[in-house]
C-alpha cells in the first residue's frame, strides 16, 4: 500500500493551499500528473505559476496579466470566473438541493434542457443528458444506431469529436488515433468538404448518420458553400440522421447561438459541452428530435438504456441556466459576430503584407492564421530547418513571442499544420481585440523576415523537438 501523504491535504483550506502552493503545480504534474505535458509547456516557455483568471485573462504570480485565447479549449465563453455563475453555485451548495435522486426527477436539469430546446430548430424536443462533449459524441452514435437499426457511422477528415472509443473512432487526425485501436467498427472517413465523395457512401442502406463539426475546431476550417445543407439533405433523402457537434461552435462561439444556424440547418441531433456550464463543472448533452426520442426510449423497460450516474447533475444544471442567462443578457451572441467581423477586418490585410501569411480566416470569435513556407531562400532555410524537426512547428514562431513580447496566450490548431487559433471568452474588450492584431502583425512580420531572434527561436524549437523525440 502506499504511504500516507503528507503533509496532509488542504491542511488550510482550498483557499490557502492555492495561495501557498500554486508554485508546486508543474512539480506535482511531472510526478504525479503527465510529464510530457509538463515539458511542451516548458519547451514552449509558457510555464507560468498562474494564480487567477478573470474574464479574457489569466493572471500570474507576479501579477502579470495574459489575454487568455484559448479560453480552456473555448470552455470560457462568459469569461473566467464568471460572478454570475459563481452566485449561482454558491447558492445551489447552500441549499442542499436533492441532486441526482436516479430513480426521480429534479428540476434544474429539466429547466436547462427547457432553455437549450428553446434556442435549437422546431425539430429539437429534449436532451439525452451527459458530462463532457465526448460523452455527448458517444451518446449520439448510439442514439443513431439505436434510431436508425444501422451500424455506419461518417465523419470528416480533420474531424475531432473527442478523445474516448467511440468518439476516437471518427477522429481525422492518426496522431490521436495511433496505438489505440482496433476503433469502433462501422465508422468511415469521408473528406471534408466534398459533398460527392459523401453521396457514394450512401450507395447501401448502412448509414447511420453523419456526424459533422458546422466549422471545424482543427484548423478552423469554415464549411464550402452548400456543404452542410447538402450532407442534411444527403442524410434525409436515405433515412440517416444527421448530427451537428455544436461543442465547440455552440452558445454563441461562431456569432449565433449555434453555428448551424448561418446555413440554416435542421438537424436530428446536436451535441454541446464546454462553454455551457461556464467552465466550472464537467457538462454536456445531446439535443434530439422526437423521432429518436421515441426511438431509442420506446417503452418503459428501455426507459433507462442510456445515461450516466451525473448526467443532468444539479451542478452543471445550475451552471448552465446562469450561463445562458448571462450570454442573453449581455448580447454575447451578437457580440461574438461584432468582435469577430473587427478580428477579421484587422488580420486580413496580413495575407497581402506578408510573405508567410496564406489565409486568415474565422466565423465569430472562432479564429485562424494560416502560414506556408516563404519564397525568398534565405527564410526559406530557417522556416525549412523548424519544419524538417516537426511538421507544424513553424506556426510556433508566431505563438512563442505573442506570449513571451505580448503576453498574449492561444495555440497551434492542430497536428502537423501551420495554423494558429484564437477562440477569446465572448466577453473581451474591444481594445484586447485590437491589442491582439497589432502584436501580431508585430510578430509576424518579424517571422517574415526570419531575422535573428526568429532564427534562435527556430533553432531552440527545433533542438527541443529532436530531443522530446529522443526521449
Ligand atoms: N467535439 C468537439 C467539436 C470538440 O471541440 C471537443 C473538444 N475539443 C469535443 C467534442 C470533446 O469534448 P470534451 O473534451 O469535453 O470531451
Amino acid at each position: 500500500m502506499a504511504a500516507a501523504p503528507t503533509p496532509a491535504p488542504l491542511p488550510g483550506g482550498v483557499a490557502e493551499t492555492l495561495a501557498t502552493r500554486a508554485g508546486d503545480a508543474m512539480a506535482l504534474n511531472d510526478r504525479y500528473l503527465n510529464p510530457q505535458l509538463g515539458r511542451i509547456v516548458r519547451t514552449l516557455g509558457f510555464d507560468r505559476v498562474w494564480t487567477r483568471g478573470e474574464g479574457a485573462h489569466l493572471i500570474d504570480a507576479q501579477g502579470n496579466r495574459y489575454l487568455d485565447l484559448l479560453s480552456g479549449y473555448g470552455t470560457f465563453a462568459v469569461g473566467r470566473n464568471n460572478p454570475d455563475v459563481i452566485a449561482a453555485l454558491h447558492e445551489l451548495l447552500d441549499s442542499h438541493s436533492a441532486n441526482l435522486p436516479q430513480l426521480g426527477v429534479s428540476v434544474l436539469p429539466g429547466l436547462l434542457a427547457q432553455q437549450l430546446v428553446a434556442r435549437a430548430p422546431e425539430r429539437i424536443v429534449a436532451m439525452v443528458p451527459a458530462n463532457t462533449g465526448t460523452e455527448a459524441v458517444e451518446a449520439a452514435i448510439k442514439l443513431a444506431r439505436a434510431t436508425t437499426g444501422r451500424p455506419r457511422i461518417l465523419y470528416a477528415s480533420h474531424a475531432f469529436h473527442g478523445l474516448t472509443l467511440g468518439s476516437l473512432s471518427l477522429n481525422g487526425d492518426e496522431q490521436f488515433r495511433d496505438g489505440f485501436g482496433p476503433l469502433l467498427p462501422g465508422c468511415d472517413r469521408v473528406p471534408w468538404g466534398d459533398l460527392d465523395a459523401l453521396r457514394r457512401e450512401f450507395s447501401g442502406d448502412e448509414v447511420a448518420a453523419f456526424i459533422i463539426e458546422p466549422v471545424q475546431g482543427k484548423g478552423v476550417n469554415l464549411p464550402p458553400d452548400g456543404y452542410l445543407a447538402g450532407a442534411q439533405a444527403l442524410c434525409r433523402e436515405h433515412g440517416a440522421m444527421f448530427v451537428c457537434d455544436e461543442v465547440q461552435t455552440g452558445l454563441g462561439r461562431t456569432g449565433r447561438f449555434f453555428a448551424l444556424e448561418h446555413w440554416g440547418l435542421d438537424p436530428d441531433m446536436i451535441c454541446v459541452a464546454k462553454a455551457l456550464s461556464g467552465g466550472f463543472v464537467p457538462v454536456g448533452g445531446v439535443l434530439v428530435s422526437a423521432h429518436v426520442r421515441d426511438r431509442v426510449f420506446d417503452g418503459m423497460e428501455r426507459g433507462v438504456r442510456h445515461g450516466s450516474t451525473f448526467g443532468g447533475n444539479d451542478m452543471a444544471a445550475a451552471a448552465g441556466l446562469a450561463t445562458l442567462a448571462v450570454i442573453e443578457r449581455e448580447g454575447l451572441v451578437a457580440r461574438a459576430a461584432e468582435l469577430g467581423e473587427l478580428l477579421l477586418e484587422l488580420t486580413r490585410p496580413l495575407v497581402d503584407r506578408y510573405e508567410i501569411v496564406r489565409d486568415v480566416r474565422g466565423l465569430g470569435l472562432m479564429w485562424a492564421i494560416e502560414l506556408g513556407t516563404p519564397e525568398r531562400p534565405r527564410r526559406r532555410a530557417v522556416w525549412n530547418l523548424v519544419e524538417r524537426a516537426q511538421t507544424g512547428l513553424a506556426a510556433q514562431l508566431i505563438v512563442v513571442p505573442l506570449f513571451q513580447r505580448h503576453r498574449i496566450f492561444c495555440q497551434v490548431a492542430g497536428h502537423r499544420m501551420n495554423v494558429v487559433k484564437a477562440l477569446p471568452a465572448l466577453v473581451v474588450e474591444e481594445a484586447e481585440i485590437r491589442r491582439f492584431a497589432a502584436a501580431l502583425e508585430d510578430v509576424v512580420a518579424r517571422a517574415d523576415r526570419m531575422g535573428t531572434a526568429v532564427g534562435r527561436l527556430g533553432w531552440d524549437l527545433a533542438r527541443g523537438s529532436a530531443r522530446a523525440l529522443r526521449r
